[in-house]
């Protein structure tokens, strides 16, 4: 009954009274889904689950969640829901694995599709060999980046471009970007994807690439889930190393830590992954929640004193393979590119972890923060990407004074550039600012619940409002990574000269504005 009852409330606000034949489906509302023929199914009891995310601060309940065990399945509900035309109100949201921070996976009174449960289909983790960039990995738009990572591991493969966490889901990554230490050479992950199997808005099962219904494929890169479901999604492989060396050095002075990194993504033989975070006024220093970092040396990392300065840590890693490669030859190469760089010397610190431990690494810091009960606490998120050209201004002005401490959660901060990337990046949904060189800076901040102090939710708010509020007035032209806004206008504003292209894609794609309601972009079309 819940369905329907979702919808007359819908209908209070933004329709007339339904007609007759509606007000007979009222009555027995599930009548509507049980006539599908699925191979899954709908649960309309336990639906708080799809209620929340990581950000722990939006919670609206769906009607419903649909647990697909086939991709038909989902086109079936979508299909439905489309055909059902205007009256049914009833939205559509993909849940990937819920880590959204403002309820951006979830359906107020509508419909959640657990894409998790899509991953047990047997097709799953299609693996192709060949050379060249020939190889792939086919995986349901459900699975999550970690098991891809072990699937492809067995042969020896990996994905090229990973998100920081890996308990993600392709679906839904993809349908934001995803970035981390190598985008700054291969490009977020919608720069590695070869083809993709969608359900649009209007329940159809579509397989696009760039050259195969290309106006799809690039929609739904970074498309915030509003024009397609994805079932599946080909991602580009290339040999995995097995072992890391992880390195960390640190900055007082902004300008040689940008300058550094900009040095660093510039060259053809760097890093394999560059990254970065600003330590203000803390101690333990080299560690974060996000990481488990142990340098060889931890007397020499403690015996580090900063005097209160807010430093910058620049953080590097080198990937090879132990049965391969010769250790003094990948000392050697390391030895070169931070014999370029311009740290506090003091300050080299040296891990050496396997890779697999070195991709999964955020995973191990959630285990000790959710033992402490700490992982389930509101997180009020502000991620960035500033113009090159801005950052100095951004940083000095930021990181001088209205950031007083680092202490509420990890600021990252690390330069890409655009330049190197597949230029097809362009035509996606990404918004992005128009410079070669751009800075992804993160505030990932956790909140003490009920706390009215400097590490309580309002405050964090107020503060992310303040960066917000002078990065307008600066004119610094920032654009935000997992978007949030709560009118069209600010929409508008955010995607700039792509809205029309990004309105007119959602117009052919999902007409009634079905799909991934939670960004609030479009009100569903009655
Ligand atoms: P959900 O939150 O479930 O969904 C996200 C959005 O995508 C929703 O609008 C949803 O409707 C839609 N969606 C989900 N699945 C699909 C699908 N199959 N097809 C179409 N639309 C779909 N991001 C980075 O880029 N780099 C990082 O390093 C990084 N680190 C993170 C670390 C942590 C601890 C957390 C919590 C998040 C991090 N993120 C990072 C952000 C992450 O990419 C987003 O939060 C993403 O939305 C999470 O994916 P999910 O699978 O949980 O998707």
């Amino acid at each position: 009954s819940k369905l329907f009852s979702a919808n007359q409330n819908h209908q209070k606000i933004f329709s007339p009274p339904p007609p007759p034949q509606q007000q007979q489906q009222d009555s027995n509302p599930h009548a509507a889904f049980d006539t599908l023929d699925l191979d899954g199914h709908f649960s309309y009891q336990n639906t708080a689950h799809a209620a929340r995310d990581f950000g722990n601060r939006f919670f609206f309940r769906p009607a419903a969640v649909l647990h697909p065990s086939s991709v038909s399945d989902i086109a079936a509900t979508v299909k439905h829901v489309y055909e059902m035309g205007p009256l049914s109100g009833l939205t559509v949201a993909a849940r990937g694995h819920g880590h959204s921070l403002q309820g951006q996976s979830q359906a107020d009174g509508g419909i959640v599709v657990n894409m998790e449960s899509l991953t047990r289909r047997p097709s799953q983790g299609h693996l192709r060999g060949g050379g060249g960039g020939g190889r792939y990995v086919d995986v349901s738009g459900g699975e999550l980046w970690i098991d891809v990572l072990k699937e492809t591991l067995k042969h020896g493969l990996a994905p090229k471009s990973w998100t920081d966490y890996l308990h993600l889901t392709v679906g839904g990554t993809l349908s934001n970007g995803g970035i981390s230490g190598q985008a700054f050479r291969h490009g977020p992950q919608i720069n590695n994807v070869q083809q993709l199997e969608v359900v649009t808005g209007k329940g159809e099962v579509v397989t696009c690439s760039e050259k195969q219904n290309a106006e799809l494929f690039f929609s739904v890169l970074g498309g915030l889930g509003q024009f397609g479901i994805i079932t599946r999604a080909r991602i580009s492989l290339e040999p995995a190393p097995n072992m890391v060396r992880w390195i960390r050095v640190l900055y007082s002075d902004f300008s040689k830590f940008s300058t550094d990194q900009e040095h660093l993504i510039s060259l053809d033989e760097s890093f394999d992954y560059i990254e970065g975070f600003v330590i203000i006024n803390r101690t333990g220093l080299l560690n974060n929640w996000r990481s488990s970092f142990h340098p060889k040396d931890p007397v020499q990392a403690s015996q580090f004193v900063s005097d209160g300065k807010t430093l910058y840590c620049l953080e590097v890693a080198k990937y090879y393979n132990s049965h391969h490669d010769d250790a003094e030859t990948i000392d050697m190469q390391i030895q070169g590119l931070l014999s370029k760089l311009h740290f506090i010397t003091s300050t080299l610190f040296v891990s050496e972890v396997p890779y697999l431990g070195f991709l999964d690494r955020v995973h191990v810091a959630e285990m000790k923060l959710r033992e402490q009960g700490l992982w389930e606490v509101p997180h009020p998120w502000l991620c960035l990407f500033i113009p090159g050209s801005k950052m100095d201004q951004f940083a000095s002005q930021v990181f001088g004074s209205i950031v007083t401490d680092s202490s509420n959660g990890p600021i990252l901060i690390y330069a890409l550039n655009q330049s190197r990337w597949n230029n097809n990046i362009k035509r996606t949904s990404l918004v992005i600012p128009r410079e070669d060189v751009i800075y992804h800076v993160s505030f990932l901040a956790s909140a003490v619940p009920s706390s009215t102090g400097k590490d309580g939710l309002d405050y964090i708010l107020a503060r992310n409002q303040q960066i917000l509020d002078y990065s307008s007035g600066a004119g610094i032209g920032l654009k935000q990574y997992l978007p949030h806004y709560t009118t069209q206008e600010d929409w508008k504003g955010h995607f700039g000269p792509k809205w029309e292209v990004f309105q007119k894609r959602k117009s052919t794609y999902d007409p009634l504005a079905i799909l991934a309601p939670g960004h609030r972009i479009f009100k569903r079309q009655y």
